[in-house]
């Protein structure tokens, strides 16, 4: 099964399915044009074939635009029509064209110029613009990409339906890909709780994370099959090996229609206690989606990708009417929204972030926020405003000690007192806590008396008590709940809840294992939120304990 056409990668399955396609590459930054000295007598030559590259750019990014536009994404849209106009700026052809003169390769120029651009707006003050650079550096290396034949290789402008490959892909890479694009991915680095692995199960596609580097040698591959219930890819599957899939697509299809008697049900265990089943979202687009596959709520909606995925920080504005729109369609049925949660593996644009050494232990979640006012205060006012319409809850992540909790909810009421007094709408807001370190979950006690819930994050917690990087797939064995020191945090944070009369939800990856479930109800979770297509299979596990 190894011959050169049927190379297996095993990695970590990190999300459910098979898929079999067309392989994109997705290696921002690492196009490397030969820097080979071109004859002076091709010079106009090459100037003609940068011209036509970077006009083929443009006319792909106006036709993303135009999509995105059509489809009334218009925040989404305005990305794509700066990057056209970054495009055709008359500054980056003539330092292009001055290069090849020089008789440089236009790939290799494109590149510098690009580089020379992102490193001006690197250095302004102005946070704005500085968050320009990677979008010069993205445009460059898509119009480098069209000349080296690659066509564009933003995943942004992809339209083929493909298997995704990359070194790593981060949150905002994963948000930009167009709606029904991404067949599966495919990544060297990561784990099971990484964020790549919660995109592609909220996305309800099939993934393979921490292959390594032996991933590289599939760039050149054409067609890949992806298992990723299993973890393994195999790059340029034979005929064979394509109709193996085919027939476990086929089964994982009844199975999925075996759980349809379950996704509309309320779970109940044996003995009748009632456990509410919620989706995690990402964004609003997922909301209609989650409800169909039987969410009873959101138990945890990660803000972070509405800030992730534009290239300046979202307006009150443009938060309130997120936020609403996800509190309406749920109705009745309530929404938690969780406070902006960035730093560690999600980096921000338009926030001066530090370099830091340890960027999970640094400055994360709620310890950003506190810090940051201007930050955290207009996502506060949208959450008040938009509890007017819906059955809104909060969170903070990240929590440490009450101390946080009392801080963050003093902003919280003056945010209150400020619409109040400005004679603006809101409704009643919960507010609880993530559990997610150690330190809170023995802290739970005190804790509990400032909340109204407490929702335990098990992919944080595993990585905080057992001192395990989450993403990192040599730790495989280190990143599962179901460890005795992470379990009797989880118990001692329940055992806090029920002296206080809260409830305890779990919203990291654990609450969709079926055979963690059991555990967790019995220690005394009453709410379980997951990727929303896991919904049925755990309705069906909690009925069956
Ligand atoms: C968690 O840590 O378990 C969690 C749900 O939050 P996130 O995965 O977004 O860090
Ligand atoms: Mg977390």
């Amino acid at each position: 099964m190894n011959s050169e056409t049927n190379r297996k990668l095993p990695g970590v399955g990190a999300s459910e399915g098979v898929a079999v396609g067309p392989i994109f590459v997705h290696a921002p930054g690492e196009l490397e044009p030969e820097r080979k000295e071109i004859p002076a007598e091709e010079v106009e030559g090459e100037i003609g074939r940068f011209r036509e590259a970077a006009a083929a750019v443009v006319k792909s990014l106006g036709e993303t635009r135009k999509r995105l536009g059509d489809a009334g994404n218009e925040d989404e849209a305005a990305i794509f029509e700066a990057h056209a106009e970054l495009a055709e700026d008359p500054e980056l052809y003539s330092g292009v064209e001055e290069r090849v003169r020089n008789l440089e390769s236009p790939e290799a120029a494109v590149i510098s110029v690009g580089e020379e651009f992102a490193a001006i707006f690197a250095g302004m003050e102005d946070e704005y613009m500085a968050a320009r650079a990677d979008d010069v550096r993205d445009v460059a290396s898509q119009i480098a990409a069209e000349l080296m034949g690659h066509g564009a290789s933003g995943l942004a402008t992809l339209d083929t339906p493909s298997v995704i490959l990359a070194r790593s892909l981060a949150p905002s890479d994963t948000a930009r890909i167009p709606k029904g694009i991404a067949l599966a991915f495919v990544t060297a680095e990561g784990s099971a709780t990484s964020h790549v692995s919660i995109m592609a199960r909220s996305m309800g596609i099939p993934a393979v994370v921490g292959v390594g580097p032996k991933l590289e040698e599939a760039f050149g591959a054409v067609t890949a099959a992806v298992e990723g219930g299993e973890g393994y890819a195999v790059a340029d599957p034979d005929p064979e090996t394509v109709a193996e899939f085919g027939r476990k697509q086929q089964r994982m299809e009844q199975e999925r229609s075996a759980l349809e008697e379950y996704r509309h049900t309320e779970a109940r265990t044996g003995e009748g206690r009632r456990i509410e089943v919620s989706a995690n979202l990402g964004s609003a687009e997922e909301a209609e989606d989650a409800l169909s596959w039987g969410a009873e709520g959101v138990g945890l909606f990660r803000t972070e990708f509405l800030f992730m995925e534009r290239p300046e920080l979202p307006s009150e504005e443009e938060q309130y009417q997120v936020y609403r729109k996800v509190a309406e369609i749920f109705g009745v049925k309530p929404v938690i929204i969780r406070t902006l949660d960035v730093g560690g593996d999600k980096n921000l644009p338009g926030v001066d972030q530090p370099e830091e050494e340890n960027p999970f232990l640094g400055w994360r979640g709620i310890r950003m926020c506190l810090d940051t006012p201007d930050l955290f205060k207009p996502q506060l006012r949208a959450i008040l405003r938009a509890a007017a319409h819906g059955n809104v809850k909060m969170m903070f992540p990240m929590i440490v000690d009450a101390r946080e909790v009392r801080r963050a909810k003093e902003i919280f009421e003056e945010c209150r007192r400020e619409l109040d007094e400005e004679g603006v709408e809101t409704g009643p807001v919960e507010v609880g806590i993530m559990v997610e370190t150690p330190a809170a979950a023995l802290g739970a006690a005190e804790i509990a008396g400032e909340v109204s819930f407490f929702s335990i994050g098990t992919n944080d917690l595993v990585q905080y008590t057992l001192a395990a990087d989450r993403g990192n797939e040599r730790l495989r064995r280190l990143q599962s709940a179901d460890h005795p020191s992470v379990l009797k945090l989880i118990q001692e944070t329940c055992r806090a809840a029920q002296e206080a009369g809260i409830w305890v939800g779990v919203c990291g990856e654990a609450a969709a294992d079926p055979a963690l479930i059991p555990k967790l109800v019995e220690l005394g979770v009453t709410e379980l939120s997951m990727s929303a297509p896991s919904i049925p299979r755990a309705k069906k596990a909690v009925s069956e304990i």
